[in-house]
């Protein structure tokens, strides 16, 4: 009989437990991927599902290539499985977990009423480095903090490896890929990423080759592209955190001179990890500020200045640079993101939502967990956060990570004849150097959206009446 295997987020053929396991269960397998329209799931942001369309086109010539045919379906969770079991006859189905509380629940309710129907239901460990529950304080209580989370997971074992089932064929996959509509806008994306499991290997190992021994130093400057950029790959499980994970390690047993820049390295996955212990504990965490304090704060409304942000037209050159970097190529650098998010929720005091739900729509590493967990971290509302005092100066943080203007003349090219000493503050530049340079602000380029020291006295007092 037929093994079904439901893919969810973990669109790959190697390293993946659920698939592996149908397999070796069954020499009949069809594999399975369901947009859901289920009401408690978030639907997936434009450039996400820009991404996943080519993602499953890859991954369905792939697992083709294996004899397995990938059938891509549009509805609810339970009524699709029913409707695809029928057609196929098969009598167990894998899937790999996944953590947010609502995707428990539809994953709960549908084993259950499988196993009414004796179809053998197997939930797989596939998508992080250990599961959410396998982590918890002496108490016994979910980690809040990350440093005690990351000295923790560093204590477990990290599963070996499984192997890409072997096995030929030549199934068709069925082509529905274009069912799920991918919005016009993000199809300039293309030049930017090489989409699937092979791109993300080649990625990982470019990576580790080439910028791995930088990264921790250069990992913060938005010019210098050391970081990985494995994020979209990592969203969709194109590559698994472990394949990740025993890659670095095997690259500091080889090379000892790089142990330092391999744990860096793995700190920042582990954060990965520790977005979905929270997620996995709390639900809200994209909507409820996680300290309940902040439940009271007066969020600023205007619609003109998140206009003026999410197009990059705050008048604040690196923050613009990252908010056009993000319409540009659905992703920004770490750094900028981290400016971006602080302007919005705490310079120009706009609810961290509003920033949240257009980073949901814009990135193609949209992530669930990530995502909500590094606004509240942001914004200073998360368990773990930056203190509400922190506020990111982004004329300062500008002139220290992007000190030749590099990144700012890229994505804000009517600035590139600035000089760098006034590249990142182009409003204290005195006015024969903006004439010199063919600028007139107000109308080249706009003048800042907000006065950085005065919109910081006002966050700090917005934050101080709450306490
Ligand atoms: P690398 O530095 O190479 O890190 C490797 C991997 O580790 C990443 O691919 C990612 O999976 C994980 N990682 C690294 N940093 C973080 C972090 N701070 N938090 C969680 N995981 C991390 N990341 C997302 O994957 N999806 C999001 O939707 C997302 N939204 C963000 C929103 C804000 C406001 C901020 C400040 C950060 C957000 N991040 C998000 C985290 C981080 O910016 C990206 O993971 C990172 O920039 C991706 O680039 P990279 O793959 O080159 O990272």
């Amino acid at each position: 009989t037929t093994a079904l295997v439901w893919l969810r987020n973990d669109l790959r053929i190697a390293d993946n437990p659920a698939l592996a396991a149908a397999v070796a269960e069954s020499e009949s397998v069809t594999a399975l991927y369901i947009h859901e329209t289920d009401p408690s799931l978030r639907a997936p942001g434009g450039a996400a599902r820009w991404w996943l369309h080519h993602s499953l086109e890859d991954l369905g010539h792939r697992l083709a290539e294996k004899g397995i045919p990938l059938v891509v379906e549009h509805g609810a969770a339970a009524d699709t499985l029913d409707e695809v079991l029928r057609d196929t006859g098969a009598r167990s189905v894998h899937w790999n977990r996944r953590y947010a509380p609502s995707e428990r629940e539809i994953d709960a309710t549908i084993k259950t009423r499988l196993g009414h129907r004796q179809v053998k239901v197997h939930s797989h460990p596939g998508n992080v480095l250990v599961e959410p529950w396998l982590i918890a304080t002496k108490e016994g209580h979910p980690y809040s903090v990350f440093t005690p989370f990351w000295s923790t997971l560093k204590t477990k074992d990290i599963a070996a490896l499984l192997k890409a089932p072997s096995g030929g064929g030549s199934a068709r996959p069925s082509g529905l890929f274009d069912r799920y509509t991918q919005p016009r806008w993000a199809k300039k994306f293309a030049q930017h990423w090489a989409i699937g499991e092979a791109a993300a290997i080649d990625r990982l190992h470019d990576f580790l080759d080439e910028s791995l021994d930088d990264y921790p130093t250069g990992r913060d400057f938005p010019a210098r592209d050391v970081t990985s950029r494995l994020s979209p790959h990592l969203r969709f499980g194109e590559i698994s955190a472990r394949q990740v994970w025993q890659a670095a390690k095997a690259r500091s047993h080889a090379h000892p001179g790089l142990a330092n820049a391999v744990e860096k390295f793995l700190s920042e996955l582990a954060w990965r990890d520790f977005s979905y212990h929270q997620l996995y504990h709390r639900e809200d965490i994209a909507k409820v500020p996680m300290q309940p304090k902040y439940g009271r704060m007066a969020w600023r409304n205007s619609a003109r200045d998140l206009q003026a942000w999410q197009r990059g037209q705050t008048g604040i050159p690196i923050v613009d640079a990252g908010m056009r970097e993000l319409w540009e190529t659905g992703y920004m650098h770490n750094r900028v993101r981290m400016l971006v998010a602080s302007l919005l929720s705490k310079n120009m005091l706009l609810d961290w939502r509003e920033g949240e739900a257009w980073f949901w729509d814009c990135l193609v590493d949209s992530d669930v967990a990530n995502n909500s967990a590094s606004w509240q971290w942001v914004a200073g509302t998360g368990l773990d956060a930056s203190p509400y005092f922190r506020i990111f100066n982004p004329v300062t943080q500008g002139g220290r990570f992007d000190a030749d203007g590099s990144y700012v003349r890229r994505w804000v090219p009517e600035l590139a004849a600035l000089p760098n000493k006034h590249l990142h503050d182009p409003a204290a530049a005195p006015p024969e150097v903006l004439a010199q340079a063919g600028i007139t602000l107000g109308l080249d380029y706009p003048t800042p959206i907000v006065d950085l020291k005065a919109s910081r006295e006002r966050a700090l007092a917005a934050q101080s009446n709450l306490s």
